[in-house]
């Protein structure tokens, strides 16, 4: 810049409207905004009919918002030639859709200010409005026409796309309409440490016909590309996967294995306290006093919790509580390694060497089946979570000593009207009737 050199002040470029097809006539600059007079530098005037010489006819004005300078609204006061055709007597005015798209009423640089303010600088569509000094379905309409456009319809967009996320979320909150939407993510530049996720493509609905037809509309080259689809614990995202990527390996992500284990301890602690006391828990009943501390990390008991744990488990009555505890802890442990390849053999050296008192009785212990995946498959792609997914889940948090009326790691069916963390869906299981998938 220190090379460059200074030219005559000129409007035209300071503005932009050289790049819009205009040249700037007269200014008028109020308190609150700032007008332009602009004519149109291509004169137009062979007839779009026949080719033929046209003459003036009249003119009018066509006003478009442009970018915001000085901070006030830049109004653009377009003073556009019509002709009339001497020899078809046909009738047009000047093309000024280089500065600004039919029927819209921004000029071009406006809507690329407007996108960017919007996407990048995150600022909201009314704000943007009264920047601009337009209403807000002008800017609403003009954003996503250039939305699409630019970012939507980029051919590109989808290529060399291969770990794929999907999971559901929530975003109307009313009783009208789908409550749920599919968000369709590219977690490839999170796996290869190039970048963070990119968002694909957000479909109305939640279910497997949604994903099967999203994957469907791709090309074959997308669909072969991937490699991994991560999912939760969600069957129909599964079932798509497998129809429509006969070659991707569908995992689940680390978030959701825990919590399924972690409800396995749940179900395996009330059914053994039903068998032993005959009712369900309360104060004084000994896996009650328990139940927070089984879903606490073992390497961030304290000593006192320790020896708690120890009492429950030295009675003979609890060992399939133990055995499943002791897998639950496997679980978490395997995620908490950092060097990927520790974590299967974390979890192998375990199995061996430390197997909880009474784990070869697993048949007895609680299942935290189903798995979405087969473990033989699912296994080398579980203990390497991306990065991103790598989310602290409830075996992190310390039992407090006065419980909380709402624990948010804990199911709350009751709480049908809240936005539900997909973290709260279970899988279908016995006990999980299949009308419960759909709320
Ligand atoms: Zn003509």
């Amino acid at each position: 810049m220190s090379h460059a050199t200074f030219c005559r002040p000129d409007l035209d470029s300071f503005c932009r409207l050289d790049r819009l097809g205009l040249s700037v006539t007269g200014q008028l600059v109020g308190a609150d905004h700032t007008v332009l007079a602009c004519r149109v530098v291509e004169p137009d005037d062979w007839c779009h009919r026949c080719g033929g010489a046209g003459t003036l006819h009249d003119t009018v004005l066509r006003e478009l918002a442009h970018v915001p300078l000085g901070w006030r609204p830049t109004i653009l006061r377009l003073r556009v030639r019509r002709y009339r055709c001497t020899g078809c007597g046909h009738v047009w005015r000047q093309d000024t859709t280089a500065a600004g798209g039919a029927r819209v009423k921004l000029s071009r640089q406006a809507v690329l200010w407007a996108l960017k303010s919007v996407v990048i600088d995150r600022l909201s569509i009314a704000r943007v409005a009264g920047m601009l000094g337009a209403s807000w379905h002008t800017v609403n309409d003009a954003v996503l026409t250039a939305g699409r456009a630019l970012l939507i319809n980029d051919p590109g967009r989808f290529d060399g796309v291969r770990i794929l996320g999907v999971d559901e979320h929530a975003w109307r909150h009313t009783r009208h309409g789908d409550r749920y939407v599919t968000v369709i993510i590219d977690l490839t530049p999170v796996r290869e440490r190039t970048g963070a996720a990119r968002l694909l493509d957000i479909v109305a609905g939640r279910s497997k016909e949604v994903f099967t037809s999203w994957l469907a509309r791709q090309s074959p080259a997308f669909r072969t590309g991937i490699e991994v689809v991560a999912m939760d614990g969600f069957t129909g995202f599964k079932t798509a996967t497998t129809e429509q990527l006969p070659d991707a390996t569908a995992v689940m992500d680390p978030f959701h294995v825990v919590a399924l284990a972690g409800d396995a301890v749940d179900r395996c602690r009330q059914r053994v306290q039903q068998a032993t006391r005959g009712h369900r828990g309360r104060s004084g009943d000994p896996l009650y006093g328990i139940r927070r501390v089984l879903r606490t990390g073992s390497d961030l008991l304290t000593d006192r919790q320790r020896a708690r744990l120890a009492a429950v488990f030295a009675d003979d009555a609890h060992v399939e509580v133990e055995a499943t505890w002791g897998i639950y802890q496997r679980i978490v442990a395997a995620y908490r390694q950092t060097r990927p390849g520790r974590r299967e053999e974390n979890a192998h050296h375990d199995h061996r060497h430390h197997q909880p008192r009474g784990a070869c009785r697993t048949d007895r212990a609680e299942d935290p089946r189903p798995h979405p995946v087969p473990p033989s498959r699912r296994r080398s792609r579980l203990l390497r979570p991306p990065r991103h997914q790598q989310r602290t889940h409830r075996s992190d948090q310390r039992p407090t000593r006065t419980p909380t009326r709402h624990r948010p790691g804990l199911s709350q069916p009751h709480q049908l009207h809240h936005p539900r963390p997909t973290g709260h869906r279970r899988l279908p299981t016995p006990d999980t009737p299949s009308s419960a998938m759909s709320r």
